[in-house]
């Protein structure tokens, strides 16, 4: 039986493009290895439309919000679960800051103005602060329980006999003039779904990743009511219900591991001494350290699309910090490029980088 579709790769990419390509009716089957590192497996999961100190409106995000939302909220009636939280985010403008000139500048912006509301904050009992901290919510944005959607995800694949739990050296893969072959299966296609370690695929090794290593932590903080994300100087504390939250995150370049270092959980817990009042502080227990390796890309746009030279091959990643918003959108897209052969937005087509 000849497929239409090989992806390598089922963390959050390969999971939602294996979705949408399914849903239209196309063949697939994955493989994925629990022996490597999964950026999806520490990811927060924070679906964010207005990010960072310059509170950048994310690309397409009149568009990709949307997407996100309808698809995961589909998604839970295929897999009967709940992992998409809708929810906004608080930032709190820290006095002197930067922050409250850039925020005053988009709050008169109409492109900005669906996603951002000023006001004061009145911070949580347990929680440093006044309440004549001028602050601000974003709206359309929450999270993803990732690992939740990834295993029910996983679940159904299995069931469908379309997930191989094994890992793929690139010589297994053999290229005829219009299939793919591999471990016995034939396919029109084969989607590289491999996040930060496509950086080492000989297929796609031209394009310029530039890694990003991430460590959060999952803490208990007893009495915390918290019912949306908080963004309070550089860090965020992202409350999961039960008194759990997670805090993150660090970002660095120069870690290519994805172990969790002693460092990294210094750095999170003197960020979260400054957001939590003494006595909660002191009251913390941290549940779980989790790392991973972000596939972030030099100009901060996914590499997607096909190979210069095997028009069989092709990438779906470079999702940086970002997997959870914009990967079902450009999954959508992705498939109108490879079956209805529409055009590849040129930011995100990895021909940008074609050697030659
Ligand atoms: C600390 C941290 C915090 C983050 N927070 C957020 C957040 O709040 N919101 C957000 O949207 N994003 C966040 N991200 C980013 C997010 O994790 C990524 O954008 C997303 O998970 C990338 O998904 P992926 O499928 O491309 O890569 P991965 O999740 O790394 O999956 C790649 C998969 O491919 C498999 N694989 C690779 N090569 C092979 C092979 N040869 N054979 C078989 N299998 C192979 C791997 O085993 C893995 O399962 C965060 C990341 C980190 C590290």
């Amino acid at each position: 039986m000849k497929f239409d579709v090989l992806i390598i790769g089922a963390g959050l990419a390969g999971t939602n493009l294996a979705h949408t390509l399914l849903a239209k009716g196309k063949s697939v089957v994955l493989f994925d290895t629990c022996s490597l590192p999964k950026a999806s497996d520490a990811a927060a999961g924070i679906i964010n439309p207005i990010t960072g100190k310059r509170l950048v409106k994310t690309w397409l995000a009149d568009s990709l919000f949307p997407y996100a939302a309808q698809f995961y909220q589909a998604l839970e009636g295929t897999l009967n679960d709940t992992f998409y939280h809708q929810h906004s985010i608080l930032r709190a403008i820290p006095k002197g800051s930067a922050l409250s000139e850039r925020f005053a500048k988009r709050a008169k912006d109409p492109a900005f103005m669906p996603y951002l509301r000023g006001g004061h904050w009145f911070p949580p009992a347990l929680v440093q602060g006044n309440p004549h901290t001028p602050a601000f919510e974003i709206h359309h944005g929450g999270h993803l329980n990732i690992s939740r959607m990834l295993k029910q995800s996983h679940e159904l694949f299995r069931t469908k006999g379309i997930l191989n739990q094994s890992e793929i050296t690139h010589d297994e893969i053999e290229i005829k003039s219009n299939e793919v072959h591999l471990r016995g299966y034939c396919a029109s296609h084969l989607i590289f779904c491999e996040g930060a370690h496509s950086a080492k695929n000989p297929f796609f090794d031209w394009l310029p990743f530039e890694p990003a290593k991430g460590e959060l932590l999952d803490l208990s903080i007893p009495g915390l009511a918290l019912a949306q994300a908080l963004y309070q100087g550089p860090k965020w504390l992202l409350p999961l219900g039960d008194g759990l939250f997670r805090l993150g995150a660090t970002y660095a370049h120069d870690d290519a591991s994805s172990a969790p270092t002693a460092q990294g959980a210094t750095a999170l817990l003197g960020d979260l001494a400054k957001m939590l009042m003494p006595e909660a502080f002191a009251a913390i227990e941290i549940t779980k350290h989790r790392a991973g390796i972000r596939p972030t890309t030099q100009d901060r746009q996914p590499f997607i699309g096909r190979h210069p030279d095997y028009p069989n091959l092709h990438i779906f990643g470079g999702f940086g910090s970002k997997g959870a918003s914009l990967s079902p959108f450009l999954a959508a897209h992705f498939y109108a490029h490879l079956f209805a052969k529409e055009p590849l937005l040129p930011s995100i087509d990895c021909s940008r980088y074609a050697p030659g």
